[in-house]
């Protein structure tokens, strides 16, 4: 049997349930842009696989970083003990983050880096004895599925039968364009002294289908949110680390965050890992001798040495002339082609933040998950190498920052080529 055989026989993968999924790709290298597959096919990775892989796929700088520190130190528990990636790391993205964040907390993943956001803004308020309980997120918002970040994610099909088990969150629409005036009035509706936390994914929903929206406005909730006294909890899992064009896309506003998310690109996607950042006065409203205001949160493995080891290696690797350039080199081309992309009629509300660019396809009206045409546009650019990942019936485009400008310009010609036949 196929590689992709005995996985059938044995694992549960993610979303690829359906009984008429066509076995998994066993994808036996990658190199860059590229992945290579068991039977021989090449794919160039135009969504840096789950958003995560900014500098491609097996990096050696990386690769060789983190196994130097798997000979040297490969974990050790974090209650009681330090390293010094888990310091490093912490040194460096401090300084770099917008606002005035002054504390890394480290777990493992997207979802858990919510979640721990969530604790603490819940916790900090008990902390100081006055409980808010009440949440304000974005419609649509996608923050993880552990049922924390469930809770703040817009409701879905998906998530219909945990609804029962999770928390109440109040929604105001995402501040789009013509939507904004009505967000605001939403927002300012439910803000009160119970609320205790705004969570938002700044300028770019990423899960709820690369819905995007101008920094302007959100500045101006960010500040009825604080006005009211909520904390502002901004999830960079996805735009963090230059995807929106700047380091991060907070960096674009005036107010700032009181806690950040960050996973995905962190470690340039080489291994999981997670981080909560958050304030001094946030970090303060836990420092004390009574035991039970400590933060009630730790994983096994939470700051683990090669993960960190990777995140400094991968930022070493975004800082560098090369990438920031790259990152710019993606933005130019992607508004180039985004002027392309008008030309065709089945195409529709095209936006555009830095190396991201997304479409709306308008096919008949078909815009829900795994209809026929994402699988149609899904299987047409696969046949062709190039691995794309419809939301629905929104196309997107996020490649790692490597990529070069002959395969972004085979990217792009399979994607007219997949119009011309709509
Ligand atoms: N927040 C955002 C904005 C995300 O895009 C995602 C993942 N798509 C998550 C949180 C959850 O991250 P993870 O899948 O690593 O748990």
């Amino acid at each position: 049997p196929t590689l992709s055989e005995r996985d059938r026989a044995v694992i549960w993968h993610p979303f690829t349930q359906m009984q008429t999924a066509p076995l998994p790709i066993s994808i036996l290298r990658g190199e860059g842009a590229v992945l290579y597959d068991e039977t021989g096919n090449e794919y160039i990775d135009a969504i840096s696989s789950w958003w995560v892989n900014l500098h491609g796929h097996a990096h050696p700088y990386i690769a060789e970083r983190v196994a130097q520190q798997l000979r040297t130190l490969e974990h050790v528990i974090f209650a009681g003990f330090t390293h010094k990636p888990a310091v490093e790391l912490a040194e460096r993205l401090l300084p770099i983050l917008p606002g005035n964040q002054a504390k890394i907390f480290y777990s493992d993943n997207g979802s858990t880096a919510v979640e721990v956001a969530l604790k603490m803004a819940f916790q900090y308020w008990h902390n100081i004895g006055q409980p808010r309980t009440r949440v304000i997120a974005l419609e649509d918002a996608y923050h993880g599925d552990t049922f924390g970040a469930m809770a703040v994610g817009g409701r879905s099909a998906f998530t219909a039968p945990f609804v029962p088990f999770l928390f109440d969150v109040d929604y105001i629409p995402a501040p789009v364009p013509g939507r904004e005036d009505e967000a605001l009035a939403k927002l300012e509706a439910l803000l009160d002294e119970t609320v205790a936390a705004f969570i938002f994914e700044p300028l770019v929903q990423g899960a709820g289908g690369m819905v995007m929206y101008q920094p302007g406005v959100l500045d101006k909730l960010m500040q009825l949110a604080r006005n009211a006294g909520a904390l502002l909890i901004a999830d960079e899992v996805m735009t963090g680390f230059g995807r929106t064009g700047r380091l991060f896309a907070s960096h674009y506003l005036t107010e700032q965050p009181d806690l950040m998310c960050l996973s995905k690109g962190l470690t340039g996607g080489t291994m999981a890992l997670g981080v909560t950042t958050c304030t001094n006065a946030i970090y303060e409203a836990f420092l004390s001798d009574d035991k039970f205001k400590t933060l009630f949160h730790g994983h096994s493995f939470t700051a683990n040495p090669l993960a960190c080891t990777a995140a400094l290696a991968s930022l070493d690797l975004t800082l560098s002339e090369e990438t920031q350039a790259n990152i710019q080199r993606i933005a130019d081309r992607h508004e180039r082609f985004s002027q392309v992309l008008q030309g065709y009629s089945t195409v529709k509300a095209i936006r555009q933040h830095g190396t991201i660019l997304a479409f709306d396809l308008d096919a008949g009206g078909q815009t829900s998950y795994f209809n026929n045409i994402r699988d149609v546009v899904y299987n047409f650019l696969l046949d062709r190498g190039v691995l794309m990942r419809p939301l629905g019936n929104v196309l997107y485009m996020l490649p790692p920052y490597c990529i070069t400008d002959e395969q972004l310009t085979y990217v792009y010609e399979q994607v007219e080529a997949l119009l011309k036949t709509l």
